[in-house]
């Protein structure tokens, strides 16, 4: 049978539907590389809508040609001229701004990565949010600071919220299909970072480039600091209390130096379920991008035999205090995520300024949350509340900061 006119023009709206409109936020960085690296390899399948990157114009304009963005956007606006002239007779669309940036999140898209740094990423992310797309979660400090606001908002929007971070992707990818009552506990794995084995004299006198040394992982530098404090870890606890609705007691962290497993989750009939992969955060991406269905990956195949041993050990919190105070965060709920946060955020700033030590930074964190009841207490509603106390916990984290130099 031929097909008729009106079908074959479904045919034709399905196979331009089946073009995903992807957008990239943070699409300079570690995260955002990697999404376009998994993208660029089918282009075909994807209509990349917007780009948008923080500071470096010159790389933004060279991803935006090559994958054929409609829209570049970068953030930092002493940028606009690089990207200007860069771009200029592409038909690109570009824009430079903290406007600029919230249009391009909010800009119809069928998939959204959000992978901006920190708490900068907050506002642009609850856009992509709002405009209903599937948002991949990459910026695991949204939930950190803003948790309860911002997955009421998920909630609002109907959104679907896909997480990023290895460990919370494995934990999505083990728990389908089970019971919520049914799941004892959630494990995060860790690696220990490099500075798994080192002595607390040690750690006072390491330096910047060892402390951005990952044994596994290749990271943007925040996240980087952040695993060998292991706060990373902590702010992973608090992103799964919230993407979970897990309370502090059925969420807990494991030192695993290869990587390989990223969560493991406890059921009620004494099973364990884990997932694994080597270690390329172009897993957790594909499976974000491909969800519900799965698709190829050009990662290292994991070969357990050639590994040999997989090991496990409980974190130390006396020679990583962030973990410990991430916990103490994770109790106190409220708005002391939002203060966690922001003061960490200025620590591994000064650290990789050269201005503090690295076992500052935890001290500088505990010292601007023990000096902050008042804020973590502050009851908010709204985004603007929550950016709100973000600044004041950012500037009582700065004048601390002397005491620390
Ligand atoms: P990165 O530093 O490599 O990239 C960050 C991106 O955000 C860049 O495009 C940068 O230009 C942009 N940006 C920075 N400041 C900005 C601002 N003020 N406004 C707008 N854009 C800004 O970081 P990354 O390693 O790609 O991490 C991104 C997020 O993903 C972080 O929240 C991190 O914790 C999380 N994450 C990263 C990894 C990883 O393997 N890299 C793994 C898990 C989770
Ligand atoms: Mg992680």
């Amino acid at each position: 049978m031929f097909p008729s006119l009106t079908s074959l023009n479904l045919e034709i709206e399905r196979s331009v539907v089946r073009q995903r409109r992807i957008s990239v936020l943070g699409a300079t960085g570690s995260i955002g590389e990697s999404t376009l690296d998994l993208i660029g390899r089918d282009p075909s399948s994807y209509q990349v809508i917007a780009l948008t990157g923080g500071h470096n114009a010159a790389r933004l304009a060279e991803l935006a040609i090559r994958h054929r963005a409609e829209l570049a956007v970068i953030a930092d606006p002493e940028g606009y001229p690089v990207l200007r002239q860069a771009l200029s007779g592409t038909g690109i669309e570009i824009g430079a701004g903290e406007a600029a940036l919230l249009e391009a999140a909010g800009r119809p898209a069928d998939w959204v990565m959000a992978a901006i740094v920190g708490a900068a990423g907050l506002k642009p992310t609850l856009e992509a949010v709002r405009q209903g797309s599937l948002t991949a979660l990459a910026n695991k400090e949204c939930l950190v600071s803003a948790g309860d606001i911002f997955m009421a908002e998920v909630a609002r929007a109907k959104a679907t919220l896909l997480p990023v971070d290895s460990e919370h992707s494995a934990a999505m990818q083990v728990m389908a299909g089970a019971r919520p009552e049914r799941i004892e506990g959630i494990c995060l794995t860790a690696s220990g970072g490099p500075f798994r084995n080192w002595s607390l004299d040690a750690m006072r006198t390491a330096r910047c480039e060892q402390a951005l040394d990952h044994p596994n992982w290749s990271m943007g530098p925040k996240v980087t600091i952040d695993s060998a404090t292991l706060m990373n870890k902590g702010l992973e606890l608090l992103e799964a209390h919230h993407l979970f609705s897990l309370p502090a007691a059925k969420l807990d962290v494991l030192i695993h130096p290869q990587s390989i497993v990223h969560c493991l989750v406890y059921l009620s009939d004494g099973s364990v379920l884990a997932q694994m992969s080597c270690p390329d955060m172009r897993t957790p991406i594909a499976y974000s991008l491909a969800w519900p269905e799965r698709m190829h990956a050009p990662t290292e195949r994991l070969d357990l035999a050639a590994l040999g041993t997989l090991s496990f050990e409980a974190p130390d919190f006396e020679r990583f205090p962030a973990l410990r105070l991430a916990r103490e965060v994770l109790a106190a709920g409220g708005s002391a995520g939002t203060v966690l946060n922001a003061a960490n955020e200025v620590a591994v700033e000064a650290f990789l300024g050269g201005k503090i030590g690295f076992l500052a930074i935890a001290a500088l964190v505990e010292a601007t949350l023990e000096s902050s009841a008042d804020l973590s207490a502050r009851h908010r509603r709204s985004v603007e509340d929550v950016l709100a106390i973000d600044a004041e916990a950012r500037a009582k984290a700065r004048s601390l900061l002397k005491r620390f130099a």
